[in-house]
């Protein structure tokens, strides 16, 4: 799944890429996929898209945004983007694919679910798309003490930090699979419930945030993720599918999986106080 430290990759890499670039043809809904969402009917897609020029990306949360002449591309977070030069070979499956000019082709297709939309600027109004952009992002400097308070209520005292920090998109781009490594590095389960979280607790919590995600977005996005040419990421996860059942890297029990809240949540028993 993209979050944010991955679509913060393949949108800087989509700029030093595909930028200038005029698409030449577009396939849309080739392979069936019950939850690829588009918008209005991919039929209209090359319509909307032909001899455009694509321009910088941006990420909103989750989400990969490129303009393309007076339409926007959107790619939400399920998406595997890809990008090929001339010679090579496309795969068989995708639900979209834009070839440029030059023979080189941006290839989206979706796994479990996800949005490849196209559409005139500024007439999407998708929800998620819409709080994406206008909440404050973590990685900003407007993103400090003061705001994360302010996500504290009476209806989120209850809630566990997995339900806090990765569910409501309180925090865009803040999903299930960076959530494991910023409560490690906070020393905190994910089932530690937000109402025993002291002064101290959010701010060590807050700094753990912003230090994990940017390591992640340095390293170039996650090792169980990959960019825009196939490649995993250089951010080495310290819990996740890669690490389950091998040794913490801080006290050598085991880390664990456990299903938890539709997804799983991985942890060191040791280190991880609830
Ligand atoms: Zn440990």
């Amino acid at each position: 799944m993209i979050e944010l430290p991955e679509a913060k990759v393949l949108a800087k890499q989509i700029s030093e890429t595909i930028v200038g670039k005029r698409v030449k043809k577009v396939t849309a809904a080739k392979s069936p996929h019950k939850f690829a969402w588009y918008y209005g009917d991919p039929k209209e897609y090359p319509d909307l898209l032909l001899g455009k020029a694509i321009g910088a990306a941006a990420s909103y949360g989750g989400m990969v945004e490129i303009p393309a002449g007076d339409a926007t591309l959107l790619f939400g977070d399920g998406v595997n983007l890809r990008y090929f030069e001339a010679q090579e070979k496309l795969p068989d499956k995708h639900q979209l694919c834009i070839e440029f000019e030059d023979g080189s082709s941006l290839v989206g297709s979706v796994r479990m679910y996800g949005g490849l939309w196209a559409f005139p600027t500024g007439r999407f109004d998708n929800k998620y798309y819409q709080l994406s952009k206008e909440k404050t992002p973590p990685l900003s400097d407007a993103f400090d003490r003061a705001y994360f308070d302010s996500l504290f209520s009476e209806s989120t005292s209850k809630l566990s930090l997995k339900a806090f920090l990765a569910t409501e998109q309180r925090i865009p781009g803040l999903g299930n699979g960076v959530l494991q490594d910023i409560l490690f590095n906070a020393k905190m389960h994910p089932k530690k419930k937000v109402n025993t979280l002291s002064g101290k607790g959010k701010e060590e919590l807050l700094g753990s945030l912003k230090a994990t995600l940017t390591q992640m977005v340095d390293g170039g996005g996650r090792d169980t993720e990959t960019d825009l040419h196939g490649r995993p990421g250089g951010y080495k996860t310290l819990l996740s599918r890669n690490t389950v059942n091998n040794p913490c890297s801080v006290c050598g029990t085991i880390i664990r999986k456990e299903a938890y809240m539709g997804g799983s949540i991985y942890f060191c028993p040791q280190c991880q106080k609830t």
